[in-house]
């Protein structure tokens, strides 16, 4: 039995993440990390997943996660990215983030939307007597275009406006069970599963 902690006070990404690792690695449980947060000032995402995971390893002495994800928009040079959450500035507000990514691919055709959203997880093994610390990150992405109007109620974020390759319909439109079997967090957790497993 290996007990991960998971760096992260969003309880949706404890289901997400307990659901599917436990499904897939034998002996996995998790619990969720309550100790300091950690400033994640990373430049990539990688580098805050791991700030965040390595943060949980070293206060619990346990096994970590943590993930970190967001939006990249090709026209907008990668943007919003790491700032995908804070797009438009304090206070957080998805609706403001929406609005402003619209506002800035205005005049701007479909083929050229194109915009993927990210996510890395970190994990972090904490350094014992025996050895020293280990970990890894994986990354995967999850492709699509940017309508120019909102549609769809589900999801968060950036949902409304993001059409998955391969669909018709916005990740807000889809059913949460759908988008969970298909995002780039479910498939980030596919390789973290591997990993373990391997
Ligand atoms: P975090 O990984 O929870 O910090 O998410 C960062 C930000 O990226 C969120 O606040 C959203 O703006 C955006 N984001 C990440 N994943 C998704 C998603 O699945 N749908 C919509 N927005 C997302």
């Amino acid at each position: 039995m290996t007990t991960f902690v998971l760096a992260t006070h969003n309880q949706h990404k404890v289901d997400e993440f307990r659901s599917i690792l436990a499904q897939e690695v034998s002996g996995f449980e998790l619990v969720t990390y309550e100790g300091p947060e950690p400033v994640e000032d990373g430049d990539t995402f990688e580098a805050n997943a791991l700030i965040k995971a390595r943060a949980a390893a070293a206060h619990t002495g346990m096994p970590a996660m943590a993930d970190d994800s967001g939006i990249t928009v090709d026209a907008l040079q990668g943007a919003p990215g790491i700032l995908s959450a804070r797009w438009a500035g304090e206070p957080k507000s998805d609706a403001r983030n929406l609005a402003l990514v619209l506002e800035q691919l205005e005049g701007i055709a479909e083929p050229a939307r194109g915009a993927s959203y990210v996510c890395v997880i970190a994990v972090v093994y904490p350094a014992t007597e025996a050895q020293p610390a280990t970990e890894f990150a994986v990354e995967a992405r999850w492709s699509g275009h940017l309508l120019t109007e909102p549609r769809g109620t589900n999801g968060f974020g950036y949902d409304p406006i993001f059409v998955p390759e391969g669909l018709t319909v916005t990740s807000a439109e889809l059913e949460p069970e759908q988008k969970n079997a298909i995002s780039h967090r479910a498939r980030a957790l596919a390789l973290v599963a591997a990993r373990l497993n391997g």
